[in-house]
């Protein structure tokens, strides 16, 4: 039975993409309308302690539910959006959502952190720090339970238009994640002028890392240089018991991956919790080898 559910869950439908069957190229339009009819939706995938397994907080990913290609992955649309403008509006519809459900969450009992991405995009927005604000106290979030991620290039792409935003954010009391770290090019002087609170290790740097020794010198220069910037260490794309193990082993004090879960609908996030799934798996002791 446990077996049969840890399946279902390491199974459940990830996005389609252009990986694999043949999407169209989204125009704008299409992507507003499916905007606006209801059709993109949210699914969250936890984020871990290594020392304890215990469930952090979770990051929504958004898909969109196509009448005819079913789960399209963001790639897919989220840079269309970017590019004809749109971004704000699906930024504003994927916050509202989030909140929504950690309010839901927060409700039954699970306090967790909900993560949303933005892009750089709508960083420039100067409002946007007072906008996430008023919505978070509109729906009755507390500031702590939102966290947001942006990625290490989009932040360094233009430091002084994104470094307002990013202050006023995190003097409101939102968490903020630098993501993809490993990818860019930020040094420790440009990276500690930012408020970050959490630093999420790019899955370039951790998938297959466990075999591969010439990784294992930058992930760990990686964690000490997080450690030291005083920010919680995220590892993204944790694929396999080596790779989980490794980063336990080296420090990093927070797992994500299809190890540990994948994206899942927002209501099935209590029912994965509440299976001890995360502890039955995540504390076993490395498998002799
Ligand atoms: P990200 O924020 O770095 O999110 C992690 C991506 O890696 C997700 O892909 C997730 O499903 C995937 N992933 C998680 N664990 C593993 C693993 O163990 N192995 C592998 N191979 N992949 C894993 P997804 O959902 O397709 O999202 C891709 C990117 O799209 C995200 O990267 C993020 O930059 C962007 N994105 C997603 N949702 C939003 C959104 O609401 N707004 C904006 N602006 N961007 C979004
Ligand atoms: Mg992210
Ligand atoms: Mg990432
Ligand atoms: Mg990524």
């Amino acid at each position: 039975h446990l077996a049969e559910l840890i399946e279902r869950y390491r199974g459940s439908p990830v996005a389609a993409g252009r990986s694999g069957s043949v999407l169209p190229h989204f125009s704008l339009d299409e992507i507003r309308t499916g905007l606006e009819t209801h059709q993109l939706v949210l699914h969250y995938q936890p984020k871990v302690t290594t020392f304890s397994g215990v469930m952090r907080g979770a990051e929504a990913l958004v898909r969109w539910n196509h009448p005819q290609y079913g789960l399209v992955a963001p790639l897919d649309f989220v840079p269309v959006a970017e590019q004809g403008g749109l971004i704000d509006d699906l930024t504003d519809w994927v916050l509202e959502s989030a909140l929504r459900q950690v309010h839901a969450w927060h409700a039954r009992g699970l306090t967790i952190v909900v993560a949303v991405n933005l892009s750089a995009k709508s960083l420039a927005v100067p409002d946007l720090a007072d906008r996430i604000a008023t919505m978070a106290s509109r729906i009755g979030v507390e500031p702590k339970y939102l966290m947001l991620e942006i990625t290490e290039t989009a932040v360094m792409s233009d430091l002084a238009l994104s470094l307002g935003t990013l202050a006023r954010l995190r003097l409101k009391g939102f968490g903020l994640s630098i993501d993809d770290f490993g990818t860019g090019f930020s040094s420790m002087q440009q990276l500690s002028r930012i408020p970050f609170t959490e630093l999420k290790i790019d899955r370039s740097l951790v998938h297959g890392a466990a075999e591969k020794p010439h990784l294992h010198v930058m992930l760990q220069s990686t964690i000490e240089m997080s450690k030291k910037l005083h920010l919680t260490t995220v590892a993204e794309g944790v694929e396999n018991p080596a790779d989980w193990q490794l980063i336990r082993l080296l420090g990093c004090d927070v797992g994500q991956g299809f190890y540990v879960a994948r994206p899942m609908p927002g209501e099935e996030l209590a029912g994965w919790l509440k299976q001890g799934l995360t502890h039955l798996r995540m504390l076993r002791p490395p498998s002799p080898s």
